[in-house]
């Protein structure tokens, strides 16, 4: 058995507004809805449909002002909904430099949802997943079947991992496939994903797994897309301690089973 090592202990968790993409996700349905009822009032030929066009914008803002328990109750139609639109204006962002700005503020604005709901009841049952591409290139340790495989050198973000995630006794997986990662998740049902990848794959992981709520953290990219990225395992640690249970007993654990598993 190795001996583990205590990371220090983490600041608070980043604020994040995700402001650009609730400005966006709110404000387009309710000044299509403000300017379909003026219609409303100076068309009287077709006001039937212009009311209707305005419900119909209303309807569509409403899943944004959800929050806490309504969050996780509607969650799958809420993250569909909210993943169309950040994915159909994703082109649109590109075309002017802004496509990361534009994934990230989602993921800002899905992170405070999250957290505004795992803030007061934790979860009990998180799944952490992580890329493969954290794991230096040259590395020969087998960290993919066994995470105890590092030999923790230090000179990438895994031997940090390893050691909050054999001290706090969390359940994650290293994938190098997102299908994997995907399957993984739909198989073991956590009601808490905490997921670090670069921002194209947070955005596919988000589309991909609606029904799971999921906490996101973006990679750094120093040497480029998948070869020796980074993360900051305090972002990791503090969102750990801000929305999950800790296990402090061995008889508070619950580990993570597929679904249909005899208990
Ligand atoms: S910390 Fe060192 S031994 Fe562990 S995966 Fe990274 S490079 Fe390999």
């Amino acid at each position: 058995m190795k001996e583990l090592r205590t990371l220090p202990a983490p600041g608070p968790l980043p604020e994040e507004s995700g402001s650009l993409f609730l400005w966006v996700r709110r404000g387009v349905p309710l000044l299509l809805g403000a300017g379909a009822f003026l219609g409303a009032t100076m068309h009287a030929g077709g006001r039937g449909w212009w009311l209707l066009a305005g419900v119909g914008a209303l309807a569509a803002a409403w899943p944004s002002f959800l929050r806490g328990e309504a969050f996780l109750r509607n969650r799958t139609t809420i993250v569909r909904q909210d993943c169309l639109w950040a994915n159909a204006l994703r082109p649109l962002a590109r075309r002017f430099g802004l496509e990361d700005v534009w994934i990230l503020s989602f993921c800002g604005y899905n992170n405070r949802r999250v957290r505004e709901s795992f803030g007061i009841r934790r979860s009990h049952r998180t799944l952490i997943l992580l890329p493969h591409c954290i794991q230096m290139a040259r590395c020969k340790a087998d960290i993919l079947d066994e995470l105890e495989a590092c030999y923790d050198c230090g000179l990438c973000p895994v031997g940090d991992y390893m050691n909050a995630a054999l001290l706090n006794r969390w359940e994650g997986r290293i994938f190098n496939r997102s299908h994997k990662a995907y399957r993984d998740a739909r198989e073991h049902r956590p009601d808490l994903i905490v997921a670090v990848s670069c921002t194209d794959r947070l955005l596919k992981g988000l589309t991909k797994l609606p029904e799971i709520p999921s906490y996101v953290i973006p990679l750094s990219l120093p040497h480029g897309m998948c070869v020796d990225t980074d993360f900051s395992i305090s972002h990791l640690l503090a969102a750990m301690e801000a929305l999950v249970e800790p296990r402090r007993s061995s008889a508070e654990i619950l580990p993570l089973r597929r679904e249909g598993d005899i208990a």
